[in-house]
C-alpha cells in the first residue's frame, strides 16, 4: 500500500497535456482542438487532451493498417512478440504507483482498489497474454486418409479498442493483451474522462520496443473518434466496453461499413441472491456491500439488485445498512478510503435522479445524498433502496452508481424469475449452504458469471462476458484470443 508521503508527492505532480499516438508520433488534433480533463476529486481542470477529429481517427486506422499489412508485428516470431509484451508489462509494473495516482486524479477510484485493479492488473494481463503468444497451436483435422486438413489461427488484422472510464487500464489491457499477442495492430479510443493512464502506458509500450503504428491512441469524443473507428473500412474488429446505446450504434456502423466483427461488453443489473440458508449472513452482507459500493458502484458486474429471502429480509437489510454506514467514502487518495469519487458531475446527477424517482414512488431510501460537496468533488453516500418492485426502473436499468435495490422473494422459482427478469445478463451471485441449490441456480440464472457464496474477484483465468443485452464475446482467459484470430483451413490432397 502507498504511504502518505508518496501519495502527496504524486498528487502534486503536474500532469502533462495529452496528445494522440499515431504511427509512433505524439501529435495534437488535426485542427488543434483540445478538451479539458476535469478531476472528480475537486471539480477542477487537471489538464487537457487532444480533442480527436475524424481525420485523426482515419490517420490512426491507416497507420495500424500499414503496420499490420507489412508484417512488422504479425510477421515476428510469437516468442519475439512475447518478449516485447513482457518488457511492457514490467515497465507498467515498475511505474504502478505513479500510474495509479494519475488514474485516480482522472477518474476518482479509491487508491487501494486503483493500484490493484488498474496498473497491477493491466501488467498481469499483458504478461498472461504475452506468455500465451507462443503456446497457441493450430490444429490438424481428423480427415480421411489421403487428405490433410490444417486449421491455422491467423491474427485478424486491425483492432479498434473502445474503452470506458471506470477501469481504463484493466479493461484496456483485457483488449490490448490478447489483440497484440495474437499479432493484431490496434487503435485505442480512451474514455473522455479517463484517458491519461492509457496514454502513459502507450508511451511505455514504445520504450518496450513495440514497433511504430502497432499501437495507436486517439483521444476525444466518442461521437467523433469512436464513430470514425467503427465506420472505418480499415478496421477488422471493434472490441468495446461501455453502454448499451453505444454498443448498438457500433453494430449499426459495422453493418453500414465493412461488416467488421463487433464484440460488446455492456452493462448489467446483476442479481445477488441471498437465501435464508446462506452460510454466514454477516459475511454475505459485508461482501454484498463491497460488491455494490466499491468504486462508487461504477463496476460493470456490480451486484446492483439484492434479492433476499423474505424470512431474513429485515435482518439482512439491517446488516447491509450497517455495512453501508461503515463504508468510508472520502478522498480517493487516502488509503483508508473505501469508496472514492463518482467519475463525473453527469454520472452523479444520474445516480441522484434514480434515487429521487424511487423516493417519489414511495420506496424506502437509506442514504441517497451527495456528500463532501465542499471539496468541489463528486461524492455520494452508499445507498440502499428497499421495497423495490422488480418492474421499477431502479430494478430494470443500470445506475452505475453506489445504489442498490433490495427485493424480497419467497421461493427459488420466484428468485430465478426476478433474477432473469431484465434485459441484462452479466453477473449474479447466490448465497446458500445447499450445494444442490447452488448448482441449480448456476444452471438457471442467465448471466456470464454466477458467484457462489462470494461476489466478484473472478480472476484472469476465467472468461467475462454477458448474455442478452449485456453483450457478446468474452474478455479474459485464453478464450479472449479467439476474438482476434481468424481460422483459415488448408485442405491438402496427399
Ligand atoms: P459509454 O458507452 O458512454 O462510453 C464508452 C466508450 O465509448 C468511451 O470511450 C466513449 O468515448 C465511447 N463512445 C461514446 N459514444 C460513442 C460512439 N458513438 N461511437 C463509438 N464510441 C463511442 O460508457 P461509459 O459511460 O464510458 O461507461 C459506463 C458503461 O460501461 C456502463 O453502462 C457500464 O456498465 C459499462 N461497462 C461495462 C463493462 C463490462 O465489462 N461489461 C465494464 C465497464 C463498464
Amino acid at each position: 500500500m502507498l504511504d502518505h508521503t508518496t501519495l502527496d508527492r504524486l498528487r502534486a505532480t503536474p500532469v502533462a497535456e495529452g496528445r494522440h499516438l499515431i504511427d509512433g508520433q505524439w501529435v495534437g488534433a488535426s485542427d488543434g482542438a483540445r478538451m479539458e480533463v476535469i478531476s472528480p476529486l475537486d471539480g477542477q481542470v487537471l489538464t487537457t487532451i487532444a480533442a480527436g477529429t475524424d481525420a485523426d481517427a482515419q490517420a490512426a486506422c491507416a497507420a495500424a493498417r500499414r503496420a499490420f499489412d507489412d508484417g512488422r508485428w504479425s510477421g515476428l516470431a510469437p516468442a519475439a512478440r512475447k518478449a516485447v509484451l513482457l518488457r511492457w508489462a514490467a515497465l507498467i509494473e515498475a511505474e504502478a504507483e505513479a500510474l495509479a495516482v494519475l488514474g485516480v486524479r482522472d477518474n476518482g477510484t479509491e487508491i487501494g482498489m486503483a493500484l490493484k485493479a488498474e496498473p497491477l492488473s493491466a501488467a498481469a494481463t499483458i504478461r498472461y497474454y504475452a506468455e500465451a503468444a507462443d503456446k497457441h497451436y493450430g490444429q490438424i483435422a481428423p480427415t480421411a486418409p489421403g487428405t490433410l486438413g490444417l486449421v491455422h489461427a491467423e491474427p485478424v488484422g486491425v483492432v479498434a479498442a473502445i474503452v470506458p472510464w471506470n477501469f481504463p487500464l484493466m479493461i484496456g489491457a483485457w483488449k490490448l493483451g490478447p489483440a497484440l499477442a495474437a499479432g493484431c495492430t490496434v487503435v485505442v479510443k480512451p474514455p473522455e474522462t479517463a484517458s491519461l493512464t492509457l496514454l502513459r502506458i502507450a508511451e511505455l509500450a514504445q520504450t518496450a520496443g513495440l514497433p511504430d503504428g502497432v499501437l495507436n491512441v486517439v483521444t476525444g469524443a466518442g461521437s467523433v473518434v469512436g464513430e470514425a473507428l467503427s465506420l472505418s473500412q480499415k478496421v477488422d474488429v471493434v472490441t468495446f466496453t461501455g453502454s448499451g446505446p453505444v454498443g448498438r450504434r457500433l453494430m449499426q456502423n459495422a453493418g453500414a461499413s465493412n461488416l467488421k466483427r463487433v464484440y460488446l461488453e455492456l452493462g448489467g443489473k446483476s442479481p445477488n441472491i441471498v437465501f435464508a440458508d446462506a452460510p454466514d449472513l454477516d459475511e454475505a452482507a459485508k461482501v454484498s456491500a463491497a460488491g455494490i459500493f466499491r468504486n462508487s458502484g461504477q463496476v460493470c458486474v456490480a451486484g446492483s439488485r439484492i434479492l433476499v429471502e423474505r424470512g431474513i429480509h429485515d435482518a439482512f437489510v439491517e446488516k447491509l445498512a450497517a455495512q453501508a454506514r461503515a463504508t468510508v467514502v472520502g478522498d480517493p487518495l487516502d488509503p483508508a478510503t473505501q469508496a472514492g469519487a463518482v467519475n463525473s458531475a453527469r454520472q452523479l446527477q444520474q445516480n441522484l435522479t434514480f434515487v429521487e424517482e424511487a423516493r417519489e414512488q414511495g420506496r424506502t431510501v437509506i442514504g441517497g445524498n451527495r456528500i463532501r460537496e465542499e471539496t468541489g468533488g463528486y461524492f455520494m453516500e452508499p445507498t440502499i433502496v428497499t421495497g423495490v418492485d422488480p418492474a421499477d426502473r431502479l430494478a430494470q436499468e443500470e445506475v452505475f452508481g453506489p445504489v442498490v435495490a433490495v427485493i424480497p422473494f419467497d421461493t427459488e422459482d420466484e428468485a430465478i424469475a426476478i433474477a432473469n427478469g431484465t434485459d441484462y445478463g452479466l453477473a449474479a451471485a447466490v448465497w446458500t449452504s445447499d450445494l444442490s441449490r447452488a448448482h441449480r441456480m448456476v444452471a438457471r440464472i442467465r448471466a456470464g458469471v454466477v458467484h457462489v457464496n462470494t461476489y466478484g474477484g473472478a480472476d484472469l483465468t476465467v472468461p467475462l462476458g454477458g448474455v442478452g443485452q449485456s453483450g457478446n464475446g468474452h474478455d479474459k482467459s485464453l478464450h479472449a484470443l479467439d476474438k482476434f484470430l481468424n481460422l483459415k483451413t488448408a485442405w491438402i490432397k496427399l
